[in-house]
């Protein structure tokens, strides 16, 4: 049976780290790191998300701003608040929570925030360093994927890795990580012809389709390492991840639970990359 890891206890580890370099910079006449987080409508999901990462900026000491906006907001209104926080000196990070209300074309906003204070890692500069191995803000949940497997001890390089999922904001970077790490990286999407296949001959699969159930027990190669990033609420209330947990922890040597997996880690990478935003902005 697999060894589960505790992405808990990891992020809370690096919450632990963080928390005392931004104590230490308060001793010495430094200011704190500072978040505005922007919430848009009244998602149940994303109200919790931002509540969340409110949490957490209280625990490491970094000051947090949510912008709570009505999902009448227009595009321009957004634009304006972005760039107003762009041009604030005391703003470090900038985040937009999503998904937005159809009315706003998300890709506009983000790429209108300032690439060094872009703490969510998902403006095209940020993602494109990424690419030509240069990371700068790296994308909050791929990022916290990295850390977790690097906290457990896990060498990546050389790996046959498969990701299930293409998207700006999780599968397409996770690749990307991937590739900087050392894997042998196949992405798979809606079209790919025989997902079991790809999953069957993976050293590590990494599941970020929002499909419960999704990646079947069976296809995970005895010894395999297993993320699950899916999110997915099932009919009985209960959050699911897009794996078969229960068969899949019998063949997998590593395995990530939902809840209690990732998503602790990407709050956490948040928390890293804001402070690493301000240290950007800071003169050397
Ligand atoms: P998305 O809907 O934007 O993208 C889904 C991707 O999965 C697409 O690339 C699509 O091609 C692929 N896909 C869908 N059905 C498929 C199928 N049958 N076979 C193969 N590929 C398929 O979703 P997203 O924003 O990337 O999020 C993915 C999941 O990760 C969601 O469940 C989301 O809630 C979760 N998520 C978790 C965290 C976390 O911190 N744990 C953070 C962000 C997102």
């Amino acid at each position: 049976s697999a060894h589960i890891i505790d992405g808990k206890q990891i992020a809370n580890q690096l919450l632990d780290e963080i928390r005392i370099n931004i104590e230490q910079r308060l001793t010495t006449g430094k200011r704190a790191p500072r978040l505005a987080v922007i919430l848009v409508g009244d998602d149940p999901a994303s109200a919790i998300y931002v509540r969340n990462k409110q949490i957490a900026c209280e625990k490491v000491g970094i000051v947090s701003e949510a912008y709570k906006l009505p999902s009448s907001l227009t595009q321009n209104e957004l634009l304006d608040l972005i760039r107003k926080l762009n041009q604030d000196p005391a703003t470090d990070g900038i985040l937009v929570q999503s998904p937005l209300p159809h009315h706003i074309d998300e890709s506009a906003i983000l790429a209108l925030i300032d690439p060094n204070k872009d703490v969510d890692g998902f403006h095209p500069y940020n993602i494109g360093r990424l690419a030509v191995r240069q990371p700068l803000l790296r994308s909050c949940t791929p990022y916290g994927v990295i850390k977790m497997l690097q906290a457990s001890g896990i060498n990546l390089k050389g790996l046959d890795a498969v990701v299930v999922g293409v998207s700006n904001h999780v599968g397409r970077p996770m690749g990307l990580e991937l590739l900087l790490a050392g894997c042998t990286v196949t992405s798979c999407h809606r079209h790919t012809k025989s997902l079991a296949e790809h999953v069957q001959r993976a050293d590590l699969v990494v599941a970020a389709a929002g499909r419960a159930g999704l990646v079947k027990g069976e296809w995970i190669k005895p010894g395999a390492i297993v993320v699950d990033i899916g999110i997915n609420r099932l009919p009985d209330g209960k959050l699911a991840g897009d794996v078969e947990f229960e068969v899949a922890k019998q063949r997998a040597a590593y395995i990530t639970p939902v809840p209690g997996g990732v998503g602790p880690m990407t709050v956490a990478t948040l928390m890293e990359n804001t402070l690493k935003a301000l240290a950007l902005r800071e003169p050397a």
